[in-house]
């Protein structure tokens, strides 16, 4: 994308540049072609001009979001980026989630960043589970779903089975918006079913048994399926679908142009105090993800922030509410498939990346002076603990800072126990321990391994100051402290943690910390 250099146009009425934002992420299950449509979405969009996958096999057409050795090894998506792009008049944000579960609480924080989420279904295999993972995130959060049901052009189930399937399986009304024209090999297209069009790389006349069978049909679909609902979809309970081809780009401008049409403009956001409107004057943003050392030739630490309100621009100061500093935003920028620039301004719904030395966190909200605080970015309780073993105990100091930056990066949680000893590192899956090893290496020259621990569930501890320091003082070799210096429990069973929890009812023990 070397020779685009045109960003989002300024805009000079907020409401009416609030309202063209459209920001949002795709959810699907590997394999059902994600990178695919993600590509051929940027493509439309003008964002990239090359063919062949986002995920590029090959060392010239390398792209973000495969930056690091272990994404390009084992050919998966670890981190999350932001892609910015135009279509039909609407500014785009395309927030991309790591595509395997070990990288669950990445993929949660980034949907806390969204106003919708593409559903990308392989239509020979209907929801399969990771779909319905993500799904019940977005369902939590009441995030608006739009589906695409994917690879038409192969052998796949009947439309009317995978549209029942939506419905019975995830508790979803379905409205198809087209129609297959076709099936398998002989799929050549789409019927648009409100404009009465056909989206076709072939002519189709209407005697086409094609177009006799989308006829057919689609009198099935009338009398069997709700009409499209705004309200029904802006609350969740409604999706409309698409059928297509990513990979033949059937489809993919139906779905980009229903985005335009009704893809939710930025919502509202809730703070610890109030709600905080997208069109407010008052520009507030969150930060939802940390990343260091993107791109080889930039080696700084990115935080990703979601404006959510009002209007950001190049050289304001801003408030970090959580540490009560200040700070004057010199280089936020934007990011497209290949490149990134210098944001002159954005507008709720854009992402910016603001480069930065450790001074943003994630769930930190940023203001031009008010004091509130976004809520809805959690911590889980990570589900494996494993104790850092340092190689060379000559770097313990260097090894107490990476861990520290990875850990605000999110890449794992860190908890230093109360008793001193060394520190323990707790993940959802253990692929994010192989990205540990090898940034702490290849980042920081720090070679570790891992040891097991007594522990296998972690809990924040919270309630009345003085019992909690004396449950901190009574258990002290189980008792951690995150990254934030609040106390955590290590328990080394789930009978343990219920017995800790029955002798202690003064207390509460969280599995979900809210940051932010
Ligand atoms: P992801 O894991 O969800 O990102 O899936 P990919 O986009 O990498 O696609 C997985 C595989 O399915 C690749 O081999 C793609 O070429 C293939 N694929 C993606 N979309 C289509 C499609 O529309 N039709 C067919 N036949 N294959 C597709």
């Amino acid at each position: 994308m070397t020779d685009r250099n045109d960003g989002p146009a300024p805009q000079s009425s907020l409401a009416g540049a609030i309202s063209r934002r459209r920001t949002f992420a795709i959810i699907s299950h590997p394999d059902a072609g994600k990178t695919t449509l993600t590509e051929r979405i940027l493509r439309a969009g003008g964002a990239i001009q090359l063919a062949g996958n986002v995920r590029a096999k090959g060392e010239r057409r390398r792209t973000r979001s495969d930056w690091m050795g272990i994404e390009r090894d084992r050919g998966i998506s670890v981190v999350t980026s932001v892609m910015t792009f135009e279509y039909g008049g609407c500014v785009f944000n395309l927030l991309d989630t790591p595509g395997h579960e070990d990288f669950s609480e990445d993929t949660y924080r980034t949907l806390t960043a969204v106003d919708s989420a593409v559903m990308v279904i392989d239509a020979a295999k209907g929801i399969e589970d990771r779909t319905r993972k993500l799904f019940e995130i977005c369902r939590l959060r009441d995030i608006p779903i739009v589906t695409f049901i994917n690879k038409m052009d192969r052998e796949s189930r009947d439309p009317f089975e995978i549209l029942d399937e939506i419905s019975s399986s995830l508790a979803l009304d379905t409205t198809p918006l087209t129609w297959p024209v076709g099936r398998a090999a002989t799929f050549v297209g789409t019927y648009d079913i409100r404009n009465d069009t056909v989206h076709t790389t072939i002519p189709v006349e209407e005697s086409d048994p094609r177009m006799v069978q989308v006829r057919e049909e689609l009198e099935l679909v009338d009398a069997a399926l709700p009409e499209f609902d705004r309200e029904s979809f802006d609350e969740g309970h409604l999706t409309p679908v698409f059928f297509g081809s990513a990979m033949k780009e059937i489809g993919v401008t139906d779905l980009l142009d229903a985005l335009v049409a009704f893809g939710p403009a930025p919502r509202a956001q809730n703070t610890e105090s109030r709600t905080v409107t997208a069109d407010e004057p008052q520009m507030a943003a969150l930060v939802f993800k940390i990343q260091a050392n993107m791109d080889p030739n930039h080696r700084d630490r990115i935080a990703f922030a979601r404006v959510c309100s009002g209007r950001l621009t190049r050289g304001m100061r801003l408030l970090n509410t959580r540490t009560g500093k200040s700070f004057v935003l010199h280089t936020p920028q934007f990011f497209f498939a290949r490149d990134r620039q210098l944001a002159e301004e954005a507008f709720a719904g854009d992402v910016v990346g603001i480069p930065n030395h450790g001074t943003l966190r994630i769930g930190d909200t940023l203001t031009e002076g008010e004091t509130i605080r976004f809520t809805g970015v959690p911590h889980f309780a990570p589900e494996i603990l494993r104790r850092v073993r340092l190689d060379d105990a000559m770097k313990a100091k260097k090894l107490r800072q990476a861990l520290t930056e990875l850990a605000e990066e999110g890449v794992v949680q860190l908890f230093r126990p109360q008793d001193g000893a060394q520190p323990i590192v707790g993940v959802v899956g253990t692929l994010q321990l192989d990205v540990l090893q090898e940034r702490l290496k290849g980042e920081y020259g720090v070679s570790i391994g891992f040891d097991s621990t007594p522990f296998s569930l972690a809990r924040w501890a919270t309630g009345d100051r003085t019992k909690l320091e004396a449950f901190m003082m009574a258990n002290r070799s189980s008792m951690a402290d995150d990254l934030d210096g609040d106390p955590v429990f290590l328990a080394s069973s789930g009978f343990m943690m219920r017995r800790t929890e029955e002798m202690n009812p003064e207390l509460a023990f969280h599995d979900i910390k809210q940051i932010g």
